[in-house]
């Protein structure tokens, strides 16, 4: 009823979408009420790459079935290829369309890029903020072939999102097709976050049909490993943004195999969720405006996006010291996400050797933790800390260099002098410096490193 009385009001209003015109955007008034077809979102994306050249690129993912483009729009500040500081932009990763007739997913997509694209043309300093520091890579329409008679499946009937290279085929399930990554648009998505956005710390895959965000596992009933991550974003959500359900798919909705959030957890690393925007689908239209509509989903995506740089572990040495052979550090975490299998390493300069690595350890979100390790002997190296993003399997692993400046050496040859001196009680450490660079120098080496 609501898409009758829809194209009543365009017909009345005397509205058409400008298709003839290979350069117009659709006015507002239609995109607002009339979902995006393959056609329009063509026109549209188009549009903006050339409006925007500074913070717009049109790419291509590669092609449906039919041929159709699947065009990515890349959205951050590219008169700059990194941050203020210098160091490497967030990147973040959505899709829509993967089932075509689920058309609010889609829009989603589209509102979400729009809200950055002109967000920046009016000049706001938090859109300006987030495309300084931030790569945003939106492929609003993945099934175009399924959208335009809108059905759920692509044209070979395959329901795209079982289609995946994670656990593939192994739910009772439907229409996965021959094999993982049998249909092209499947295979040009992963192509695209293998090569492309690899290093994403936000991965938002757009559904539609029910009223929900998922996280992993589809596959599971049990709680992903990075648990706290998505917990701790659920809890923020729903204190200060909305009640929206959020759950890990399994039990949220069905157990579901071979999807493209548990590919992109499960294989990718990044931290995924589906967004399943809305209880409707089939309607090719809305009468409450799509803004309004997804006002509340366009906030909720503002926010996992504006803090894409707290989605992963993000570890920092405070302070170094070396007594005789034992190493002490204390290690703080910054970010959001759980770490397993850290280490502090020495490396040689040179060959990148490791010379000497600290046991294991673990930092969860909340803490800060000593690690002392023993069994160094070495001169000339680096320090390198290396962990992963997240706790899963196959988050990136991080090789940071650690400054050498928070690094104290004191190595001692003379171990009756320390003992008397109390070296070995850490809270004298400076003090004992001290004293044994003024009292004992030919005993002892001192020294802080630069
Ligand atoms: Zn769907």
């Amino acid at each position: 009823m609501r898409g009758i009385a829809l194209v009543a009001i365009l017909l009345l209003a005397g509205f058409t979408p400008a298709l003839g015109n290979s350069t117009a955007q659709q006015p507002d008034i239609v995109q607002e009420h009339w979902y995006h077809s393959y056609l329009t979102l063509t026109l549209d994306v188009q549009a903006w790459a050339e409006d925007y050249p500074e913070i717009v690129l049109l790419t291509i993912a590669g092609q449906t079935e039919l041929g159709k483009n699947l065009w990515v729009v890349q959205i951050s500040d590219w008169t700059q290829n990194t941050k203020p500081d210098g160091t490497q932009k967030e990147i973040v990763y959505i899709d829509g369309g993967h089932h075509g007739n689920e058309h609010l997913g889609t829009e989603l997509a589209f509102l979400t890029a729009e809200y950055y694209i002109e967000g920046w043309g009016a000049g706001d300093q938090d859109v300006i903020d987030v495309l300084a520091t931030t790569e945003l890579h939106i492929l609003i329409m993945l099934n175009a072939d399924g959208n335009d008679i809108d059905t759920r499946w692509n044209l070979n009937q395959v329901d795209l999102n079982r289609n995946y290279d994670h656990y593939w085929n192994t739910c009772p399930t439907t229409q996965p097709g021959s094999g993982a990554f049998s249909e092209s648009e499947t295979l040009a998505n992963s192509n695209y976050m293998n090569t492309v956005v690899p290093d994403a710390d936000l991965y938002v895959t757009m559904h539609t049909g029910v009223w929900i965000m998922l996280y992993p596992w589809g596959k599971w009933p049990d709680q992903p490993s990075d648990w706290e991550l998505f917990h701790g974003i659920r809890d923020e959500v729903h204190t200060n943004i909305s009640d929206i359900p959020i759950q890990n798919a399994n039990q949220g909705l069905y157990p579901n195999c071979g999807t493209s959030r548990d590919y992109g957890y499960g294989v990718m690393g990044f931290p995924t969720f589906t967004f399943e925007t809305d209880d409707e689908q089939w309607l090719l239209g809305t009468v409450e405006p799509l803004s309004d509509r997804l006002g509340e989903e366009l906030d909720v995506m503002k926010y996992l996006i504006d803090n894409v740089w707290y989605w992963r572990a993000r570890l920092t040495i405070e302070e170094i010291t070396i007594e005789d052979d034992v190493v002490n550090f204390d290690v703080v975490n910054d970010g959001r996400a759980s770490t397993r299998n850290a280490t502090l390493q020495y490396l040689n300069e040179e060959t990148d050797e490791i010379l000497w690595q600290s046991d294991n350890f673990t930092v969860n979100i909340t803490s800060r933790i000593s690690v002392s390790t023993n069994g160094f002997d070495y001169d000339n190296g680096v320090w390198r800390l290396s962990y992963q993003k997240r706790i899963i399997n196959s988050a990136q692993w991080v090789n940071e260099t650690v400054d050498e400046l928070l690094v104290s050496i004191i190595k001692v040859e003379d171990d009756s002098f320390l003992l008397g001196y109390g070296l070995f009680n850490p809270l004298s450490m400076i003090m004992a410096l001290s004293v044994v660079a003024i009292l004992k120098p030919e005993l002892s080496e001192v020294e802080t490193s630069e």
